[in-house]
């Protein structure tokens, strides 16, 4: 049993923002970093199937310049046997078909049972590159997946709709999911492991051909604020008259 799961290092902003001199990301002067929260589900659930067949491995694979391995190293900790870091300059700032396609070239390599990613990732938000990747692979793929059972040969899965509706889906096996937060709960790494992962092994791999970019980003920037407001003061009593008394204005 060989699963891959795509993890991501996310940026993570403070209370004050400034853009690159060229306005098209974040000053990274102004951010933290910290693994991407699905991806941590994602990692645990990998880690349970592992375990409960009582063989194979789990390996981590991540696009990103060298920081990325404090994001890969925490997967490790968790239990994850390796990882693999894509990098070359053509991926920084890289749009998420760019990146499945780097994420693709290394996991057909790997030919695992599984491929695994996170829902979205919460600094870009794109909810794209594990469907993205899935294609790439020509794997079946289902999306914001919440238990995962194992037969032979299949996977029957349960996927998240709106209204707490859940969507129960076979799919045959090998197969790429994306994993939804809540799916576990995602296992601390004690300080032992953590010290172990940093013998652990990470290859790095730079990608051979990543075609054309699907988008560039032409600005990032903070919407001015719309007129309009007004802000209510007082207490409870005179905020819930006040709004009663716009919305009977606005009703006219
Ligand atoms: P996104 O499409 O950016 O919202 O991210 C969804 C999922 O794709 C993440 O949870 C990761 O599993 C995977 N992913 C996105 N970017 C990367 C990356 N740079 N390296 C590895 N996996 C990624």
């Amino acid at each position: 049993m060989k699963i891959v799961v795509a993890v991501k290092q996310i940026a993570t902003l403070g209370d004050e923002v400034e853009f690159t001199d060229d306005e098209r990301a974040v000053d990274p002067d102004f951010l933290d970093y910290a693994l991407n929260d699905w991806d941590s589900f994602s990692t645990e659930e990998a880690l349970q199937i592992r375990d409960r067949s009582g063989e194979g491995e789990v390996v981590v694979v991540s696009v990103g310049d060298e920081d990325a391995e404090e994001a890969m190293r925490r997967c490790l900790a968790m239990g994850a046997d390796r990882g693999i870091r894509i990098w070359s300059d053509a991926l920084d700032g890289a749009d998420p078909i760019t990146v499945a396609r780097a994420l693709a070239e290394v996991i057909r390599r790997e030919g695992p049972d599984f491929v695994f990613a996170g829902v979205q990732s919460a600094d870009s938000v794109q909810a794209a590159t594990g469907v993205a990747l899935a294609e790439l692979l020509g794997l079946p793929r289902v999306a914001v997946v919440t238990k995962i059972e194992l037969g032979d040969g299949k996977a029957v899965v349960d996927r998240e709709l709106e209204g707490g509706i859940v969507d129960r889906t076979e799919v045959d096996v090998p197969a790429l999911f994306t994993i939804q937060t809540g799916i576990n709960e995602p296992r601390y790494a004690t300080l032992r492991a953590i010290k172990q992962a940093e013998q652990k092994e990470i290859e790095v791999v730079e990608p051979s051909d990543l075609g054309e970019p699907a988008y560039r980003v032409r600005r990032m920037y903070v919407p001015e604020k719309g007129a309009g407001a007004e802000m209510l003061d007082g207490s409870a009593e005179n905020v819930a008259q006040r709004i009663a008394e716009i919305v009977k204005e606005r009703l006219k």
